[in-house]
């Protein structure tokens, strides 16, 4: 039997070659393909635009590199490399409280990690966005942005340790079906108060005002049956010039949002078009299904930590001697993406699924050549690649390629008018 240490080194080794090995296929790919946008963006996307997308994919993969250096680096120096337990060593003297100790071992593990990878933000802020004449942000915003966040994490993610670690201590056996429950509870209030708690502490959220669209607007969600608590603007032109929508809360309180900058991007059809893909999402309850996932995924995932809790094989096996429950925790956590990324395609491939789902919605409800106008406009203006490698996009693309998003949204156009492509 290999041990359980040469077991974890090889899934890192594996891991990381494997990451290492698509972002240099990724960059390869778009280098080659730099001159040459895809036949069907050659009237719409300018070679210069192209070429922009091509330098800023290529600039973000650099980054990509160093931080996948550090990556594998903290990984291994918080567990092999004995940084857990020189952590847990530091807070058992300072704390007496064992579980005190181990509320500060998790949150200090986070911070030192955040720490870590703040310098590599603050590059890909300030240098690669502003570059690229995205950045709007200046480095204050951005630090105010930094505390903001740490203060919000360690308000929600503080007390929500102290009682995981609690759980873990007192109930025995069945601790992991508590957990379950309090895991479950907290990602339900976080997704309603979400909306209207959070996000208006980074973001200005006013209602659509502008009449015509908002008419328009309307007009399609009472089609598709859609009862949301409102249409919102949100200035995402503070931080960014990219432009994006989403589809945010649960019940009563979902609401759909569009950055002020894609509202500034794109026509009143187009606009119309991204809320049809929006709302598709909904009525394919793609929101309610993945949360649905996610719980059964979380129940697996404590089941197995609840076998590894007690092994002393699990703690030895990632360089750490004491056995705490915060410690199973961190080293779970830590270690499991390793052991998880080879499966990443099929969760892109499932998002990808209903990207196309939504897509097809959008294309009955409104026009499908407004949704292509749209998110040709949205490619060029946020300078996304239209040429990613191919097994690069199948583990990490969310969203189809463009390519075939495009081609899928015309076999619908077919049937009614032809595509209209958009003037520079
Ligand atoms: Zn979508």
């Amino acid at each position: 039997m290999p041990s359980f240490q040469s077991i974890f080194l090889a899934a890192f080794c594996i891991t990381f070659g494997l990451k290492l090995w698509l972002l240099l296929r990724q960059m390869r790919h778009v280098w080659q393909h730099k001159d040459t946008p895809p036949n069907a963006f050659a009237d719409s996307i300018p070679l210069a635009e192209h070429q922009k997308a091509a330098a800023y994919t290529l600039a973000k993969s650099r980054v990509g590199l160093l931080n996948l250096a550090l990556e594998g680096a903290l990984l291994y120096g918080f567990t092999l490399g004995g940084g857990l337990q020189r952590l847990q060593d530091a807070l058992s003297t300072m704390v007496s409280q064992p579980l005190l100790a181990g509320v500060g071992v998790l949150l200090g593990l986070t911070l030192i990690s955040g720490a870590v990878e703040l310098p590599l933000n603050f590059y890909r802020q300030f240098r690669i966005e502003t570059q690229f004449g995205f950045n709007r942000q200046t480095p204050g915003g951005f630090l105010a942005d930094l505390l903001k966040q740490t203060l919000i994490g360690l308000a929600l993610g503080g007390p929500l340790i102290l009682l995981v670690l609690w759980l873990m201590g007192i109930m025995g056996e069945t601790w992991w079906l508590w957990v379950w429950a309090v895991w479950m509870g907290f990602n339900l209030l976080l997704l309603t108060v979400y909306p209207t708690v959070i996000a208006p502490l980074f973001n200005k959220f006013t209602p659509l005002e502008d009449r015509d669209l908002k008419q328009r607007i309307e007009a399609l969600l009472e089609r598709a049956g859609f009862h949301a608590s409102g249409v919102f603007v949100m200035d995402g032109s503070r931080r960014s010039s990219h432009g994006n929508a989403y589809f945010t809360g649960l019940g009563k309180n979902k609401r759909i949002v569009f950055y002020d900058t894609l509202l500034s991007q794109l026509t009143p059809e187009q606009i119309e078009a991204v809320l049809a893909h929006e709302l598709g999402h909904f009525k394919h309850r793609h929101i309610v299904k993945r949360i649905g996932l996610m719980f059964v995924l979380s129940l697996v995932m404590l089941a197995l930590l609840a076998a590894l809790k007690d092994a002393g094989w699990f703690y030895q096996g990632l360089g750490v001697a004491s056995q705490t429950n915060a410690l199973a925790l961190a080293l779970f956590f830590l270690t499991l993406p390793v052991f998880l990324f080879p499966l990443s395609p099929l969760m892109s491939l499932y998002s990808r699924k209903h990207e196309f789902e939504a897509d097809a919605f959008a294309a009955a409800l409104t026009h499908p050549g407004h949704l292509v106008s749209a998110l040709v406009r949205l490619y060029r203006d946020n300078a996304a690649t239209l040429t990613p490698d191919p097994v690069y996009s199948l583990f990490y693309d969310s969203h189809p390629k463009a390519v075939e998003r495009i081609g899928k949204l015309e076999s619908y156009t077919q049937v009614s008018q032809p595509l209209q492509p958009i003037q520079a």
